[in-house]
């Protein structure tokens, strides 16, 4: 069986901060990482290796810098790691990155493809299912238990109140929760491998078959308008009133604002 995951490397969200006066994102010394829900992607992957020899690709799109996190895959246990980068795929909103993702591809063996739910940069948690649409392969998302058995998987998709046991045949793309597992660490022999022997592949624009209408900034249909950190909300109101009036005075403003 031929896995492929797709990894992003995402600034750590956790420690980004708003420059006050610009209120721009200061990127500076904030550490990239694996999107959390790529790395239990990719445990869920590498666990599927343990158990039936599965062959684990790891794909990443994006600037040079990304063959980071391509490296601690293959160190965590990956086979293979391609990294599609180019000038060209630049300003890409999500269509023109699953155009370019989906591109890549279909020069790869694949009978399970697996993403992250959603990147913590960009938040949108689209690129996943439009990847299947461009691969015409049936998708589920929001996997939080995976199984495979023969050419079929078998996906627990988590809902907000319940879950639904989804059956898929091969090939098809599952969109991984960070709930699925807890991923393993990079092992010190794994470590020498991914740096002195194993190889990246990269691939530009030459290399992958794509209609360059649809890629970069000129496939987007979306742009980036404006970005600015939210305001902070006005200062707080201090009212005395006894516990019973208190009580009915939050239910109101509770109430008022749609939160119950
Ligand atoms: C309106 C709009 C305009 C944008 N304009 C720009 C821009 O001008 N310049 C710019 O740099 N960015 C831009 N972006 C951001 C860019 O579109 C996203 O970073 C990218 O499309 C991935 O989307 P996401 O981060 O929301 O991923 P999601 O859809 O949340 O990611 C889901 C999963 O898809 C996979 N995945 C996503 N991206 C990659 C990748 N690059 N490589 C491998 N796997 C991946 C991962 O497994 C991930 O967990 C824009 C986004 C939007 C919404």
């Amino acid at each position: 069986m031929n896995i492929v995951v797709c990894i992003k490397q995402v600034p750590n969200t956790n420690e980004v901060k708003l420059d006050p006066v610009t209120g721009t994102l200061i990127r500076d010394g904030v550490p990239s990482i694996i999107n959390p829900d790529d790395k239990a992607g990719l445990e869920a992957a590498l666990r599927l290796k343990d158990a039936t020899g599965a062959h684990v690709t790891v794909l990443s799109m994006g600037p040079p810098q990304a063959d980071a996190v391509l490296r601690e895959a293959m160190a965590m246990g990956a086979d293979d790691a391609v990294l599609v980068t180019d000038r060209a795929f630049g300003g890409a909103d999500t269509l023109a990155t699953s155009t370019t993702i989906a591109a890549a591809l279909k020069k790869i063996p694949y009978d399970l493809i697996i993403t992250g739910r959603q990147a913590i940069d960009g938040d949108t948690a689209q690129v996943g299912p439009q990847i299947a649409e461009h691969l015409n392969i049936p998708n589920v998302s929001y996997a939080e238990e995976i199984q495979v058995e023969g050419d079929t998987v078998t996906v627990k998709r988590q809902y907000e109140d319940r879950y639904h046991v989804v059956k898929v045949k091969m090939p098809c793309l599952i969109t991984a929760l960070s709930e699925l597992n807890q991923p393993r660490y990079m092992t010190p022999g794994g470590i020498f491998d991914a740096y002195r022997e194993k190889q990246v592949t990269v691939w530009g624009l030459n290399d992958i078959e794509v209609d360059t209408d649809k890629i970069g900034l000129k496939g987007s249909p979306t742009r980036v308008f404006k970005s600015f950190p939210k305001s902070l909300k006005a200062a707080g109101t201090v009212v005395q009133l006894d516990a019973e009036d208190a009580a009915d005075y939050m239910l109101e403003k509770l109430r008022e604002k749609f939160i119950i």
